[in-house]
Formats: C-alpha cells, sequence, structure tokens
C-alpha cells in the first residue's frame, strides 16, 4: 500500500467528521500566521531602534513607544497563539480518538461477521491478529494526528515563511528553497540507512515482554526441572541483542541529526552573509531589521525538516499496519454465508451425504461421510482422537462448509438456512466452555438475554448446579472463572437450559472431570436431552451406551454404524475401544468389588 493508498482508506473515517477538519485546518492556518508574527516585529523593531539611535532627536519617551509596542503585540501574539494551539490540538486529538473509536468498532463488527475458516488460516491466529488490529488502529489513527497536529501545522508554517521571504526578497527566497532540497536528501539517506531498525527494535521488545509470558505461564515447569538458570539465560541474550540494536540505532540517529544541525546552520550563515551583503550594497528594500527578519523566517522553514524523520518513520508504520488492518475490513469473501430459510418450527433430523471435507491448512478430515440424525433421539459418535468427530459437529453447526456431498437440516441444505436462526435452534456444548469474566447470573443468562432471574434458577436447577451455587456467599453474583472445571461445564449446560433449542451437540462434555463431576453432569445432560436431538462425542462408554444410534469413525470415515449392541456385536473398532474401556477402568475388580460390598 502506498501513501496515497492509505490515504484513500482513511477518508471514510475521517468524513463524518468535516467540521472538525475544517476547524483545525482554519486553526492551523492562523497559528501559522501567528509563527510569523515575530519575525515582522523583530524585522520593525531593529529598523526603528535603529533610525531612533540615529535621528538627532533622540527622545526616551520615544524608544519607551517603541519599546512598549514590541511587547505588546509579543505578548498579545502569544496569548493568541496559546488559545489557537490549545484548540488545534485539542480538536486534532479529539479527531484522533474518533477516528481511532470508529476503526475498533468497524473491525469488531467485520470480524463478528466473518465465519470460522477465517480464523483457523495461519495469518489469523488469535495472537496475530490481535497485534494486527491493535498496531493497525493505533499506527493509522496516529496518522491522523501526524497530519493534522505534525505535518499541516509545520508545513504551512514553512510554506508561509517562504513565501514571505520571496516577497521581501527574491534571492533570499531561492537560497532559502535551494537549502531544503539538501535537507530531505540527508532524511532520505537517514531513512535508508536506519530502515527496519525501528521495526526491529519493536520486534525484540515483542519477543522479550513473550519470553516473560511464556516464563510466566510455565514457572511450574521451570521450577520442577530446575531450569531457570537456562530460562534467565535466554531472557539475557533476548536483553542484550535489543539493547545492542538500540545503542546502534541511537548513534544513528544521533549522527544524522547533528549532521542535519550542521546544514541548518550552513544554511541560517547563508542567508545572514547574503542578507549582510544585500544591506551592504544598500539593496532596495533591505535593512539590518530584514537580516534577522529572514533568519527567522529561516528557521521556520526549516523546523518541519528536523521532525521529517520522525513523520517519514511513523508513515511508513502506518503504510505497513495500514495494509494488514485494511486487509480484514475489506477481506468480503471471509464474511459469513447465510440463507433465507427460516421455517417456523424445527424438527432436527440432520443427514450428511458423502461429505469431503479439508480443512484451511489442507488436512483433509472427512472422506465420503455418510450419517443420519433422527430427530429426537440420541446419536453418538465415537472413534480415537483426531478421527473427524467434532469436525462432523463443526460442519452441522455451519461453521464450516464442505467440499462436497450435502448436509441437510430437516430436508434442506443447510446453505439454504438462515445462519443465525439456525443456530438459535442449535446448543453447544464442548469439552471446554467458554466461561466469559462475569457473574454466574450473567453467564447463564448468556443463553437467553431475555430470560428473568427465576428462568436463571431454574436452568441452575435442571443443571444440578444450584445447591453448589447457592453455598458460594455471593450466590449467582459470584465470579464464574473461579468456579472448578465440573461447575464451570455445569453452567455451560445450564446456559443451554435457558436456550432450550431442539439440537443440542455435546462434545466431549465431561472429559478432564472427576468422577463426582462427571456423574453430576451425566445427571445434567440426561435431564436436557429429554425430546430433543442430542449428538454426543464422548470417550466415555457410561454415556455412548445411553444413545440410540452410533457413528464409529475412523481416519474421517464412517467404518460401522447402528445401535450400540448391534455394533458391538459386529466387532471392529468399536468393541476395540470398548473392551479397552472396560480393561482399564479394571470392570472386572470394580463388579467384584461392588458385589462384595
Ligand atoms: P476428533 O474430534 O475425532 O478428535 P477432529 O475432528 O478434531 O477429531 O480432527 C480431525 C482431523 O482434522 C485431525 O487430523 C485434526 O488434526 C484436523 N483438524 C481439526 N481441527 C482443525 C483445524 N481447525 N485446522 C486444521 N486441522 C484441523
Amino acid at each position: 500500500m502506498n501513501i496515497w493508498g492509505l490515504l484513500r482508506n482513511l477518508i471514510p473515517y475521517v468524513r463524518p467528521y468535516r467540521w472538525l477538519v475544517a476547524v483545525t485546518i482554519v486553526l492551523t492556518f492562523v497559528s501559522s500566521l501567528m509563527a510569523q508574527v515575530n519575525a515582522v516585529v523583530l524585522d520593525r523593531a531593529v529598523d526603528a531602534i535603529n533610525a531612533l539611535i540615529q535621528a538627532p532627536s533622540f527622545t526616551w519617551g520615544q524608544a519607551a513607544r517603541i519599546l512598549i509596542a514590541i511587547s505588546a503585540i509579543l505578548l498579545g501574539k502569544e496569548v493568541v497563539s496559546a488559545v489557537v494551539t490549545f484548540l488545534q490540538r485539542y480538536f486534532g486529538e479529539r479527531m484522533h480518538i474518533l477516528v481511532s473509536r470508529d476503526l475498533s468498532l468497524a473491525v469488531v463488527d467485520r470480524i463478528l461477521s466473518f465465519r470460522m475458516a477465517f480464523f483457523n488460516t495461519g495469518d489469523n491466529e488469535t495472537g496475530r491478529l490481535q497485534s494486527r488490529i491493535d498496531r493497525g488502529v493505533m499506527s493509522l489513527s496516529n496518522t491522523v494526528d501526524n497530519f493534522f497536529i505534525e505535518i499541516l501545522p509545520l508545513f504551512t508554517s514553512a510554506i508561509l515563511a517562504l513565501a514571505l521571504m520571496f516577497a521581501a526578497n527574491v534571492y533570499v527566497g531561492l537560497v532559502a528553497l535551494c537549502i531544503v532540497p539538501l535537507y530531505f536528501y540527508v532524511t532520505y539517506i537517514q531513512a535508508r540507512y536506519m530502515k527496519g531498525g525501528r521495526r526491529q527494535v519493536f520486534e525484540n521488545h515483542q519477543r522479550v515482554s513473550q519470553g516473560i509470558l511464556n516464563i510466566l505461564e510455565s514457572i511450574s515447569v521451570i521450577k520442577s526441572f530446575n531450569r531457570e538458570a537456562i530460562e534467565g539465560e535466554r531472557q539475557r541474550h533476548l536483553q542484550q541483542d535489543m539493547t545492542d540494536q538500540q545503542m546502534s540505532i541511537r548513534r544513528q540517529r544521533y549522527l544524522f541529526n547533528g549532521l542535519k544541525t550542521f546544514l541548518e546552520q550552513i544554511g541560517t550563515v547563508l542567508i545572514i552573509i547574503l542578507t549582510a551583503y544585500l544591506v551592504l550594497i544598500d539593496y532596495p528594500g533591505m535593512s539590518i531589521g530584514k537580516i534577522m527578519y529572514h533568519v527567522m523566517l529561516f528557521s521556520n522553514v526549516s523546523a518541519p525538516i528536523r521532525q521529517l524523520h520522525r513523520i517519514y518513520d511513523d508513515m511508513n508504520d502506518a503504510l505497513i499496519y495500514a495494509e494488514g488492518f485494511f486487509g480484514i475490513l475489506k477481506a468480503d469473501h471471509e464474511v459469513e454465508e447465510s440463507g433465507k430459510y427460516k421455517p417456523e418450527s424445527i424438527q432436527g433430523e440432520l443427514e450428511m451425504r458423502d461429505v469431503d471435507f479439508t480443512y484451511p491448512n489442507g488436512t483433509q478430515a472427512l472422506h465420503k461421510v455418510s450419517l443420519q440424525i433422527r430427530p429426537g433421539k440420541i446419536t453418538a459418535l465415537v472413534g480415537l482422537s483426531g478421527a473427524g468427530k467434532s469436525t462432523i459437529v463443526n460442519l452441522l453447526d455451519k461453521f464450516y462448509q464442505p467440499q462436497s456431498g450435502s448436509i441437510t437440516l430437516d430436508g434442506h441444505e443447510l446453505s439454504e438456512w438462515d445462519t443465525q436462526w439456525m443456530r438459535e435452534h442449535i446448543g453447544l456444548v464442548l469439552q471446554k466452555n467458554h466461561i466469559f469474566s462475569g457473574s454466574i447470573e450473567e453467564n447463564i443468562r448468556y443463553g437467553n438475554p431475555q430470560a428473568t432471574h427465576e428462568d436463571v434458577v431454574l436452568a441452575a436447577k435442571k443443571a444440578y448446579i444450584y445447591d453448589q451455587i447457592m453455598q458460594l456467599p455471593d450466590g449467582f453474583q459470584s465470579q464464574a472463572l473461579q468456579l472448578s472445571g465440573g461447575q464451570q461445564q455445569r453452567v455451560a449446560i445450564a446456559r443451554m437450559f435457558i436456550k432450550n433449542p431442539p439440537i443440542i451437540f455435546l462434545d466431549e462434555p465431561t472429559a478432564s472431570l472427576d468422577a463426582i463431576a462427571t456423574e453430576q453432569i451425566k445427571a445434567s445432560i440426561d435431564a436436557i436431552k429429554q425430546g430433543r436431538t442430542v449428538i454426543i462425542i464422548s470417550h466415555n462408554i457410561g454415556q455412548i451406551i445411553d444413545a440410540d444410534q452410533l457413528y464409529v469413525l475412523e481416519q474421517g470415515r464412517v467404518v460401522q454404524s447402528g445401535t450400540p449392541e448391534e455394533v458391538y456385536r459386529q466387532g471392529g473398532l468399536y468393541k476395540e475401544i470398548f473392551d479397552a474401556s472396560a480393561r482399564s477402568m479394571n470392570a472386572d475388580k470394580i463388579a467384584e468389588t461392588l458385589q462384595s460390598s
């Protein structure tokens, strides 16, 4: 993306604040005029004082009048300048804040509309996406800020000063104009020389903070393996790299800054020599005051050039981040598709026919999968890890589209369904459910924002979590994140009760929970299953044998199907899993123990 592309993309976000832009521009012009006042006053003052000294009729009264006039003008100008600068910065900053808010809102709306596949491609992992958004918003709103608070005022003032120099004397104006490209050239060389340096420092910063984060996250592993010294050493290396780099960048920056100051001084000396020469030869319109006048104006001309390098760096950053950021805003092809079909009621009959599916990273997860999920029945998906069970659930919830084959709900292709309407009627309970930071009540109500407190209580009771919630000091207002894994799982199930969907997908809802929690969750799940279409994925044989229908998957293919008893009798993978499960539980010994008690 080039600078014009960047501005073109930014304009729609600045357009709503036209009046702010207009006011800022007017204020900028006024403050640029103010910046030239010192030069004009000094010019007049020097000439007036000079004339007074040489006049035979010198009186202190005349001198006092001149000094009072100078003081009044200069102080008055400072007051006006202070007000104008304040307003200019205030409005500029206001625009920065508003544009930054609008950019953030736009990107959040956009991301919420994307299909799941978007979040699964390499470039869009959570961390990367977050930093693309953060840095994009920051550097784009900085661009707005830079433009209105730095670039526009500085350059307006420089152009005005140059125009005044030309107006006073064409030769002096020409000399000033010729020196400017030299500064640009030095800045260009500096930018080329230091190219990437800033970015490397930025990346090193990220690496260092990521390193600290890693230490904090794995502190127990580090300690239990006694790896403190190794971790410390790794950090030292990172820090050393960053320090060396920062030093080298600082060195280069100060060298170039020195060079630029030197060039600026040469410019000033040239202006002094030329103006002094013109005064000496008595060139029309030139006086001693004009020497000061031109020197001061020249310092206004060179002021933005001192900032040029920083502005250049910021712009370069903005160009890089803008690409990633606007890439998100313009990714129309990533927006989730939706059909129009929106029936009054949903039966819950799902069917997959010859479905092939490959994830965006190229992993083919399903091969010619066909299965039928009967309404009001419980269907279990069984198979080893990675067999494709969760992928089936992802496809049935329309998170992804299959490459080939068809998926229907109540006889209509999923693509015909209104996506939101369909999901309104599907409940999803995962192995690890997302519990938001907030109260238990808020987390349960997420299933139905219109629900009353009584509905929330009822849902908690159905999910067998009510008594435990009531034992907490703050009851339903307690932080949900402080609950144990098993309790959080039941909060998620309560959320499902309150949503009350006719179709429910349970993806390993009791994995990694202890036996008591598993039993309690089984009770809540048994309660929620009543009269609904349920698809359950589980490694827990106890949950699978309750199913009406079973599909066994192996490497993305359905290898067996039928009732649990039928499939067991067929032998094969399901029998292997079932027997291994019974052996691992030591079922014989358990039976003996139960009998003997
Ligand atoms: P299961 O639920 O049976 O354990 P999954 O459906 O999760 O299996 O995975 C099936 C295959 O798809 C596996 O090979 C897995 O590595 C792959 N897979 C799952 N999720 C993704 C994803 N988001 N991106 C890429 N590949 C995936």
